[in-house]
């Protein structure tokens, strides 16, 4: 199974530059790009070989002005230049807390033509300032600046009598038709942003049915946040991909462990932050602030706080993880867990580690020997866990969350679709 890290921060640059033999590509979003063009565009070329796609970012059209603001309330800077690339005045629809609805989203072919030449736009992004020259200098050009597939305009939808499902529908299949008269060989891919949720049989078929003409499919399960939820959510998940794969290469768009496991339905790739975006709802978090350093758990396929990871290795030594960063930082002892602390990008060095093994795991999946694993790590470490002072899993009053998550992934992962 394939991995397409998520860039996020400019400040992940190098380790990411570090970590490249770890990941097969990269998916940049659109307003980053926007925002900083040059060198994100320079960062793209210091590869030798990195493949990537543009996720569009059109759903932020959805939001009300209000919830895209930054603390001077003006729409963010990088929201605001990504739509003025897309259309000239759609940025000024935005107002107070008003939400658009699809009748106010530009005709379908201006808006595409627009979306599609800004993803096929990004050598002449790393040309437009000589500062670039450097980066260009140093790392080489190797890299193509050529998109794996264009990705259409994509908005959330919460039924398929969603007017806009159709809208994203529809842009989808004029993407596909722009992309054979521009004739520069890329194919038309889409984000199907959905809640696996509530979703019937008869949804999965039709949804399936719509997208059949489609060769690159990126679902994008809303919310679907690993550590709260329900088998039939997790059985939703699977019944989609399933479908989807039957004529599409699918990748999983925001995905933690639990889709991953997808590949057994025929998930190609799944893409993830460093150590964020593991999943994500329609919602906006604000920008800015830190996120705690936290630490992946191989057995435990989820992040604890530092001062968790360190409670739990001194009394379950054999959860420590084995990969290089871990031994060299380690060295066997527990105490040293807080040398993460002062080197957080080992952190990162670490998930991407085991990331890599559970993607490469999957090539040979199988069914009962996870579901028989899930449950023995919820039975051996789940009182230890749950007991712990644990405010990173904090439920309410004196409950704490422990490995609970992990039944619910096999009862989920288990169930015939
Ligand atoms: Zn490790």
């Amino acid at each position: 199974m394939n991995i397409n890290l998520r860039f996020g921060l400019q400040r992940d640059k190098e380790i990411i530059r570090n970590l490249q033999r770890k990941i097969d590509g990269l998916v940049i979003p659109a307003h980053i790009l926007a925002y900083q063009a040059p060198v994100t565009a320079a960062f793209l070329s210091s590869f030798a070989n990195m493949p990537f796609i543009i996720d569009p970012m059109t759903y932020l059209l959805q939001h009300s002005k209000d919830d895209l603001t930054n603390n001077a309330g003006d729409l963010r800077a990088s929201i605001a230049k990504m739509c003025n690339e897309y259309h000239f005045d759609i940025a000024k629809k935005l107002t107070g807390n008003r939400q658009l609805g699809p009748s106010n989203i530009p005709n379908a072919k201006h808006f595409c033509n627009h979306v599609y030449d800004y993803q096929n736009s990004v050598e002449e992004k790393a040309n437009t300032k000589k500062a670039i020259k450097k980066y260009l200098d140093r790392y080489g050009k190797g890299n193509s600046f050529t998109p794996r597939f264009i990705i259409s305009p994509y908005f959330k939808f919460d039924s398929i009598s969603d007017p806009w499902y159709t809208l994203s529908l529809n842009m989808g299949k004029m993407m596909q038709t722009i992309c054979s008269e521009k004739g520069d060989g890329l194919d038309a891919g889409v984000i199907i942003f959905l809640s696996a949720n509530n979703l019937d049989d008869g949804e999965i078929e039709k949804i399936a049915s719509d997208y059949e003409s489609f060769s690159h499919i990126i679902p994008w399960f809303d919310g679907f946040d690993e550590m709260d939820i329900q088998p039939a959510t997790i059985v939703n998940a699977r019944k989609i991909v399933s479908k989807l794969s039957g004529f599409a290469e699918v990748e999983i768009l925001y995905s933690g462990f639990l889709l991953m496991t997808t590949a057994a339905e025929g998930a190609k790739a799944v893409s993830h932050g460093l150590t964020y975006s593991q999943h994500k709802s329609f919602g906006v978090t604000p920008g800015g602030g830190g996120m705690p350093e936290r630490y992946y758990i191989p057995k435990f396929r989820a992040f604890r706080s530092l001062s968790q990871t360190d409670n739990i290795f001194h009394m379950r030594r054999e959860l420590m993880c084995h990969c290089p960063v871990c031994d060299e930082l380690l060295q066997g002892n527990p105490d040293n867990i807080v040398l993460f602390a002062d080197e957080p990008e080992k952190l990162r060095e670490h998930f991407i580690n085991v990331r890599r093994q559970e993607a490469d795991d999957m090539e040979s999946f199988n069914r009962q020997s996870l579901v028989t694993e899930l449950r023995s790590v919820y039975d051996t470490y789940h009182n230890l866990i749950s007991k712990l002072p644990n405010p990173d899993a904090f439920l309410s009053g004196s409950n704490m969350r422990g490995l609970e998550y992990l039944n619910f992934w096999a009862d989920g992962i288990e169930r015939a679709i």
